[in-house]
């Protein structure tokens, strides 16, 4: 008997007949007298459907911001969790029901319930800690745990979510808090591939992938897994496999290590993978934006009094380029998630004062390109190959940031895909 967690997405929770379709792959390894946990998302489109009643009851504010681009308003982070939290609370209520009526004993778990503890980082909380005892001992009595994702709870006895594709890292977390022989993550893909395959029709599914690798795909923009979630997975060394949904319930009882490549792709440890690429995929992500400082002084003191009211403000800067000073003044262009690009221009525009600039312009036609690959740590000329290869398309890069095993550069939104086509040809991850 082995312990497991499954995880199914939204699309995989879309209507019941795919509610159905999930029980199907739930009764196939409760069958195979494996005890099981199943964390669910809410169905397709609901999360979408609760941020915007959320932003409507809030009075969605409209303002007109280079190109005429809409932001909302910031609102109390703890409703808006309370709100969408349930789009979860009504999938897990659903399956049950479904597993119940085929007969398979199963009960719905709420975040609360189990309980999920989080911080107080309302609208994307972090988990500090599970207590699965209850959970664990009726499982292992033969029931069957259905948990809503996405849901914890905070300090303050308020309920949090846990940011978008936070459905991820319940699974994870629960996994590493059962000690679960394996977390399940299907989707509506067969697994993770060497770029967005609904991109890219010439991207193809990794057999293997590192944590690492993983790590950085997710967090340049691979939606596939939550950034967090492989982050757990690598601390708690949690055996990840991303696999779809679709696929005929009967086929996925293998369970021994090379058959599991079959089903999907396998997330772990890097001296796990035999052959290696020099680069193993390739990133974009459209949900940056561009911040840039006009006319600021080129000395000492000043970029802190540009990021300490940001990094105050709990806003994540990414990409950084400073200019070249001209008669002791600069211009400064940074990053920030577009969610996040509205309350940056506000905190700005309150340090003006104190910072001193000409001019304050935000962006969201911007895109971010990355390439991948543990192989970069032991190969030269990787970016030089890079940016030849987009200057021969035309592309101008903006901005340019590298790790020991990414190099992302920051490009007009309008050619990002021919960005992903032009890097996944040039490192050879074109499937023939
Ligand atoms: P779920 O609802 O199951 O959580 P998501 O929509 O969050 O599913 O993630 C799956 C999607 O991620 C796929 O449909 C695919 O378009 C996208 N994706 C982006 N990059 C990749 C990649 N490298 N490999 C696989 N899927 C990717
Ligand atoms: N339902 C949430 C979302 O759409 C969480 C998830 O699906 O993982 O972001
Ligand atoms: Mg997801």
């Amino acid at each position: 008997m082995a312990l497991l967690v499954l995880k199914f997405g939204g699309t995989s929770v879309a209507d019941i007949d795919r509610i159905r379709n999930v029980a199907s792959h739930v009764q196939r390894e409760a069958d195979a007298g494996h005890a099981c946990a199943v964390v669910v998302s809410a169905m397709a489109g609901a999360t979408n459907q609760l941020v915007s009643l959320v932003e409507q009851a809030w009075g969605f504010k409209e303002r007109q911001l280079n190109g005429g681009r809409e932001f909302s308003a910031q609102y109390d982070c703890r409703e808006y969790d309370a709100v969408v939290s349930s789009g979860e609370q009504v999938t897990s209520g659903l399956l049950a029901l479904v597993l119940q009526s085929l007969g398979i004993a199963a009960r719905s778990w709420q975040g609360w319930q189990i309980p999920v503890y989080t911080d107080d980082a309302h609208r994307a909380a972090r988990i500090t800690g599970l207590d699965v005892e209850g959970l664990k001992g009726r499982m292992l009595d033969g029931e069957v745990a259905v948990v809503a994702g996405f849901q914890g709870i905070a300090p303050g006895n308020r309920i949090s979510t846990l940011g978008r594709g936070g459905s991820d890292t319940s699974a994870v977390a629960l996994a590493a808090a059962l000690q679960a022989d394996r977390c399940d993550i299907y989707t509506d893909v067969d697994g993770v591939y060497t770029t967005d395959p609904r991109v890219v029709p010439k991207a193809h599914r990794l057999d293997r992938i590192s944590y690492e690798e993983m790590l950085e795909m997710a967090s340049q923009g691979a939606k596939v897994l939550q950034t967090r979630s492989v982050e757990l997975a690598m601390q708690r060394g949690v055996r990840v496999l991303v696999r779809s949904s679709f696929e005929p319930p009967d086929l996925g009882g293998k369970a021994t290590d090379s058959a599991l490549e079959e089903l999907g792709t396998l997330v772990c440890h890097e001296d796990e993978i035999v052959e290696q690429n020099v680069v193993s995929g390739i990133a974009y992500a459209r949900d940056e934006a561009k911040v840039t400082l006009l006319k600021i002084a080129d000395k000492p003191g000043v970029a802190a009094q540009v990021f300490v009211p940001l990094a105050e403000a709990n806003i994540n800067v990414d990409m950084i380029v400073q200019n070249v000073s001209e008669d002791g003044f600069t211009d400064l262009t940074f990053t920030v998630q577009s969610a996040d690009l509205d309350q940056a221009l506000e905190v700005l525009r309150n340090a003006r004062d104190r910072i001193g600039y000409l001019d304050l312009r935000g962006s969201t036609d911007i895109a971010k390109v990355s390439a991948i690959g543990v192989g970069m740590r032991s190969h030269a000329g990787v970016a030089a190959a890079m940016f030849n290869a987009l200057a021969e398309k035309g592309i101008n890069i903006e901005a340019i940031s590298t790790s020991e095993i990414k190099i992302s550069v920051l490009i007009d939104a309008a050619y990002a895909e021919l960005a992903v086509r032009t890097l996944h040809s040039l490192f050879g991850l074109d499937r023939n």
